[in-house]
């Protein structure tokens, strides 16, 4: 048993750390501010190999595992996470179900440009009738002739407003069952009949843009399908576990933002004549933050490792997602009140930390979901 990371690991680390210190957080004030992603990190990024790092070199990728995703991820989110959160749909569910069952020329004209930095990705399932049930999604791709003629609406998709192209989630066949009726089709921007009718105003993740997507009869080649089908909910469904991983990892990143920073502040607050983390209530409170980022990390990197195995990582996949999104909101909720009144004041960041953290919960499978699954794989449900 080995908990190090390996030296290439660690080097890693210590590049995509003072990258992010160094490139992402000048910008972080101003585009919380501007609530939108800052688009030139997709092209620094891709030209130094940071986006999509599981994808093989053949199309350009650096054909490293999950454990360096995660790596990755927990050091943007440390600065950002509405920025980790972006990069991560972009070498996540973007894009991989294009890298897994796409033919050689999708992944020429979508994987190439997407590791480069040159083309954003988005992914559409949810619905405004179909969240946590994907199966009750509406929308619609009617064959005519080479084409589908795509119908429907998508909501709250990551990416969507500053988006090249879009997985779009559809029903091909709706007299089949849903895991052989809904397919996979991707969506270029400018194509007639897409458009974004509205960028949302969310409570947190400002940096991470995300949108309503609408489709009216819009026309798109059948050569857009991705992989066979009729299977596309099968091809998400396989790609659960890796992204539920990934945001483990990213709120394991903003957890331990959060527990350095109230640690400081709690070391410098004086009060009644000595620092406030002095008193056992709020050193207790930081004790525990600590052991549960430390305890998410190792739930995550664990089902990282299993996954980067080939192995069976359901259970872990969710567990620590679970875990890493609930340590994270009450370290952010603990920090909050360790701040005191300068804690709710939005001059400083801790109430962002705070508001980001509550989407940690929602995002890839709710709380309620991861544990639907955990009670389903110890044998319950
Ligand atoms: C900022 C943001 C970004 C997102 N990005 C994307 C994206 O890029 N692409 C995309 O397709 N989607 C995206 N989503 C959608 C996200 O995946 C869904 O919001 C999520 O799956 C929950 O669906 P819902 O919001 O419709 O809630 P619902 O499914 O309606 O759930 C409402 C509540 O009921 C609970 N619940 C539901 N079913 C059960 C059950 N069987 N048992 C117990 N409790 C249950 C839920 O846990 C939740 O608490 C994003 C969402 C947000 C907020």
């Amino acid at each position: 048993m080995d908990f190090d990371f390996t030296e290439e690991q660690m080097m890693f680390r210590n590049s995509v750390r003072s990258f992010a210190n160094k490139e992402i957080a000048p910008l972080v004030e101003e585009y919380e501010k501007r609530q939108e992603f800052p688009i030139e990190l997709f092209r620094k990024m891709g030209a130094l190999g940071y986006l999509c790092v599981t994808f093989p070199p053949e199309y350009g990728g650096a054909g490293a595992g999950l454990v360096d995703e995660c790596i990755l991820v927990e050091e943007l989110a440390r600065i950002n996470s509405g920025i980790a959160g972006s990069i991560m749909v972009q070498g996540g569910i973007g894009s991989t179900i294009i890298l897994d069952y796409g033919n050689e020329d999708q992944k020429q004209r979508y994987i190439v440009p997407a590791i480069r930095g040159e083309k954003i990705g988005a992914f559409g399932l949810t619905e405004p009738e179909a969240g946590s049930d994907a199966a009750a999604i509406q929308t619609r791709a009617e064959k005519a002739g080479d084409y589908y003629i795509i119908n429907g609406s998508k909501i709250f998709i990551s990416n969507g407003p500053i988006c090249d192209f879009v997985l779009v989630a559809a029903w091909t066949d709706r007299s089949r069952k849903p895991t052989d009726g809904i397919s996979v089709i991707v969506v270029d921007r400018g194509t007639p009949g897409f458009s974004v009718s509205r960028k949302l105003d969310k409570v947190g993740a400002w940096t991470a843009e995300t949108g309503e997507l609408v489709f009216e009869d819009c026309r798109v080649p059948r050569e857009n399908l991705i992989g066979e089908e009729g299977k596309g909910l099968r091809y998400l469904l396989r790609s659960l576990n890796r992204g539920r991983i990934t945001h483990a990892a990213s709120s394991v990143g903003a957890a331990r933002t959060i527990l350095e920073e109230a640690l400081k502040y709690s070391r410098e607050r004086v009060q009644f004549g000595r620092p406030i983390g002095k008193n056992q209530s709020i050193a207790f409170k930081l004790a525990r933050m600590a052991m549960e980022t430390e305890a998410a990390s190792l739930l995550t990197y664990h089902a990282a490792w299993l996954y980067d195995q080939g192995r069976k990582c359901s259970k872990e996949a969710s567990m620590a997602k679970l875990f890493a999104s609930e340590a994270r909101v009450k370290a952010s909720n603990e920090a909050m009140h360790i701040f005191g009144g300068y804690g709710y004041m939005m001059e400083y960041p801790v109430q962002r930390y705070w508001r980001d953290a509550k989407l940690s919960l929602i995002t890839e499978g709710t709380s309620e979901i991861q544990q639907i699954i955990i009670a389903r794989e110890i044998g319950l449900l």
